[in-house]
C-alpha cells in the first residue's frame, strides 16, 4: 500500500559498495579502487509543514524494518545527540547545517535492500542516500566533490565511527559499468571501465556470514603502526613511502615491517590493477585480487580462517583470483570468476563451509552500478 504523496516530494538511490582492491590504504592517504552495487538504499523526502516545534525545523524519520518513528529537533543536533541507526541521518543533517546548508523541516522515509553489517556499506548508502535528496529538497548547488566529506564527518564525528573517505564517495561518485580509482590525499577521482561480463567473467560476492570481532581495536592498532612507522620513517604518511627495502631496512620490529609492506605493496597493487583494467587484462586482475589476500592474511594479519577458506576454495575451483574485500576479520570475499564457473566455485566454497561447520555462506554476483541519483518517481 502507498501513502498518497505530497507535493515536493523526491526520492534519492545512493548504493552500497565493495572494494576490488586496496584495503587499509585509505587512512595512509593511498588508493582505493571501489564500485557501487546494485543494492540502494533509497530516501524519500518531503517538506515538512504545520506544526514546527517552536518555528524550528525538525525532521521526521522512518525506515523500513525498524518500527519506530524518530523525530530530530535542532536540539539533537550535536555529537551524540541521536543514537541507534536514526544517527546516520541526523548527523547528515548536522553535517550539512555546519556546512552552511538551510536544511528544511522534512519527513524522510528510507528503504534499502544493501545487507547491514556485512562491509557493503549500509551506513554510507544510508547517509548518502539523506544527504542527497536533502540537498536536492534544500535547493543547494553544494558541489558534488564536496559532499563524501560531509557524509563522512557525519560518520566519523556524529555516530563516533572512524570510517575513511572511501564508502561515501564511492556512493556518491561511483558510475554504472566502472570502478572508481580515487585517491584518498587528494580526493581525485577516475572512472576505470569494469565490465567483466564483457569478457565472460563475473565478480562473485561471498559474505563469510563471519561477525565482525574486535575489529575496533585491531583498526585502531593498524592505524597507529602505519602512523608510528610514517613517523619513524620521515614521511607524512606510508603512501610517501617510494624505496619498499630502504624503508624496510630502517625499521626494526618485524610485525611494523609487515604493516608498512602490505600498505606500500597494496598501494602499487591498486595502481597496477587500474592499469590491467585499461588493458582488459583480467588474468592479470586476477592475480592481483589474490596477491592482495596474501598480503591481508601474512603481512596485515586482518583475515580469519572463513575468509580464508573461501579464498583458497574459490581459487581451486577456478577463479582468475579471490580476495577479501573491507577492513577485515570477517565480512565478503571477491572473487572473479568464469560465467561458466559461478555454479562451481559457489557450490564448492559452500561444501567448504558446510564441511568445516561454518554457517552457510550467500553469495551474489555484482555489476559496477550508478552512484547517487534521483529517481524518475517516488515509490
Ligand atoms: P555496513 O556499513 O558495513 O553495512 P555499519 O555497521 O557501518 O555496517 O552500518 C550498519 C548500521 O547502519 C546499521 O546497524 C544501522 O544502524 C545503520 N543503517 C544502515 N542502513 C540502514 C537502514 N536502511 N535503515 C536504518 N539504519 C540503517
Ligand atoms: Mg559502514
Amino acid at each position: 500500500m502507498t501513502a498518497p504523496v505530497a507535493a515536493g516530494a523526491r526520492a534519492w538511490a545512493a548504493p552500497g559498495r565493495v572494494n576490488l582492491i586496496g584495503e587499509h590504504t585509505d587512512y595512509n592517504d593511498g588508493f582505493v579502487l571501489p564500485i557501487a552495487l546494485p543494492q540502494r538504499t533509497v530516501a524519500t523526502v518531503e517538506p515538512l509543514s504545520g506544526e514546527p516545534l517552536s518555528g524550528e525545523p525538525r525532521w521526521v524519520v522512518t525506515s523500513a524494518g525498524h518500527p519506530d518513528t524518530m523525530v530530530v529537533t535542532v536540539a539533537d543536533l550535536r555529537p551524540g545527540g541521536v543514537t541507534g541507526w536514526a544517527a546516520y541521518v541526523a548527523g547528515v543533517i548536522w553535517a550539512l547545517r555546519e556546512a552552511g546548508v538551510d536544511v528544511p523541516a522534512a519527513r524522510l522515509s528510507i528503504e534499502s535492500d544493501v545487507p547491514m553489517g556485512a562491509g557493503l556499506s549500509s551506513s554510507a548508502a544510508l547517509e548518502c542516500a539523506v544527504l542527497s535528496a536533502l540537498c536536492d529538497l534544500a535547493g543547494t548547488d553544494l558541489p558534488i566533490a564536496q559532499r563524501p566529506a560531509i557524509a563522512q564527518r557525519a560518520e566519523n564525528i556524529y555516530v563516533g565511527v572512524p570510517c575513511g573517505i572511501m564508502d561515501q564517495t564511492a556512493s556518491i561518485r561511483c558510475q554504472a559499468g566502472h570502478a572508481l580509482f580515487l585517491d584518498c590525499r587528494s580526493g581525485q577521482v577516475e572512472q576505470v571501465p569494469f565490465d567483466p561480463a564483457s569478457a565472460g567473467l563475473a565478480l562473485l560476492v561471498i559474505d563469510s556470514r563471519t561477525p565482525h570481532q574486535h575489529t575496533e581495536n585491531e583498526y585502531a592498532q593498524r592505524r597507529a603502526a602505519c602512523e608510528a612507522a610514517a613517523a619513524a620513517l620521515g614521511v607524512p604518511a606510508l603512501r610517501d613511502v617510494d624505496d619498499l627495502d630502504a624503508a624496510l631496512a630502517r625499521l626494526d620490529d618485524d610485525v611494523t615491517r609487515r604493516r608498512v609492506r602490505h600498505v606500500v605493496t597494496e598501494n602499487e597493487r591498486v595502481l597496477s590493477t587500474v592499469e590491467a583494467l585499461r588493458a582488459g587484462d583480467w588474468p592479470a586482475v586476477g592475480r592481483l585480487f589474490t596477491a592482495s589476500h596474501a598480503s591481508m592474511r601474512d603481512d596485515y594479519e586482518i583475515t580469519v580462517p572463513t575468509v580464508d577458506l573461501a579464498v583458497e576454495v574459490a581459487l581451486r575451483a577456478g577463479a582468475l583470483g579471490a580476495r577479501m574485500t573491507g577492513g577485515g576479520f570477517g565480512g565478503c570475499v571477491l572473487a572473479l570468476v568464469a560465467e561458466t564457473a559461478v555454479e562451481t566455485v559457489r557450490s564448492a566454497v559452500a561444501e567448504a563451509y558446510a564441511a568445516a561447520g561454518y554457517a552457510s555462506p550467500t553469495s551474489f554476483e555484482a555489476r559496477a552500478s550508478a552512484g547517487a541519483h534521483r529517481l524518475a518517481s517516488v515509490p
